[in-house]
């Protein structure tokens, strides 16, 4: 990986010898120069760099401005800065750090000094990015279902109550899809917990590939799935959730599993203000009308469409199977 830092400073005999410096000491692989504030900060939006040695004074945009318009950019939060200053600057050299520097070093600089503090704050950053990129993976991990690789019910809950919200201010259309495998149960049984987990994978690769990228599937758990579709009638949800139950009845599984024939029962549901303003009022809608699709012989589609709190069963022209 390259590591590079940008140089600004109106004079080039100290970019010359910063440069000098840290090239003796084969810290980084780019070196970006700029005479003032405004340039260094072109520099970064296009080059992104891991330490920043600034000037304070400079014609135009001085240390001070740099500093205040590099705290406007999130992406460049974590880029240390360290403030070059003459030696009697006291105050400006407290006002630099106030103001989001990392540290400092007063001119005429001492080599070692200079080569020994750019390699703490490289040591920091480091520390820093793989702590947030630890932090990231956590996060990914903890609303992961490590079985499917779907969302797991805690990311689902916040996700549909974020969606709700959403819906409730926008009165935009959201839909609610749950899934529940059919006989599940006997697939342990006649193939193995192992083979279980495999059908399980399967069921989420199809959720995945039928639904839109910005709907949400996840695992809510054992054998049973929901989506979240944003933006989408009660009708577009029911022929969503009608393509999975086919996608599923048409699988043809290989090596163990290939005698399975696998079907699952889908319970519908929209968003009314009046029935579903709650996550659970929402689930429980959909959940009824699962109960509902698997009462009424499994392998089929059934809704709750709350304006009419009716539910006509989905007709299909293919036979169902249990
Ligand atoms: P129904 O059609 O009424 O839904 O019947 P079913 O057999 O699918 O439902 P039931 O709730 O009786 O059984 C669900 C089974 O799912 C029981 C449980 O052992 C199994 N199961 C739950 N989690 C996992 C898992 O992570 N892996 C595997 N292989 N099986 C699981
Ligand atoms: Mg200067
Ligand atoms: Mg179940
Ligand atoms: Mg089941």
């Amino acid at each position: 990986m390259f590591t590079s830092v940008l140089i600004i400073d109106d004079s080039v005999t100290v970019r010359e010898q910063i440069i000098r410096t840290l090239e003796s000491f084969k810290l980084f692989s780019r070196y970006y120069e700029a005479e003032d504030g405004m340039e260094g900060f072109k520099i970064l939006l296009s080059s992104p760099v891991d330490i920043i040695l600034c000037d304070l004074e400079m014609p135009r945009i001085d240390g001070f401005k740099f500093l205040r318009m590099l705290k406007t950019r999130p992406d460049h939060q974590d880029v240390p800065v360290i403030i070059l200053t003459g030696t009697n600057d006291r105050d400006r050299k407290i006002k630099g750090l106030e103001q989001g520097a990392s540290d400092y070093i007063t001119k005429p600089f001492d080599p070692e000094e200079l080569v020994a503090r750019v390699n703490i704050h490289l040591k920091i950053k480091k520390l820093q990015d793989d702590l947030r990129r630890s932090n990231e993976l956590l996060l990914e991990l903890s609303n992961t279902d490590h079985l499917t690789g779907l969302f797991n019910r805690r990311y689902m809950m916040k996700a549909l109550d974020k969606e709700l919200q959403r819906s409730i201010r926008n009165g935009g259309s959201l839909s609610l899809i749950m899934l529940d495998i059919d006989h599940f149960k006997r697939v342990n049984d006649g193939f193995g917990h192992q083979q279980g987990d495999v059908v399980l994978q399967n069921v989420a690769l199809i959720l995945q590939k039928e639904l839109r990228s910005y709907d949400c599937a996840a695992r809510y758990g054992g054998e049973e799935f929901v989506a979240i579709l944003p933006d989408s009638s009660l009708k577009e949800s029911v022929l969503v959730a009608e393509r999975i139950r086919l996608a599923v009845q048409n699988t043809i599984f290989n090596g163990p599993l290939v005698k399975l024939s696998l079907t699952v029962s889908l319970g519908v549901a929209c968003f009314s203000h009046e029935h579903t303003a709650t996550v659970d009022g929402f689930i429980k809608l959909a959940d009824d009308a699962l109960y509902r699709a698997k009462g009424n012989g499994r392998n089929r589609v059934e809704f709750n469409d709350p304006e009419q709190l009716r539910s006509p069963a989905i007709t299909t022209d293919l036979p169902h199977r249990t």
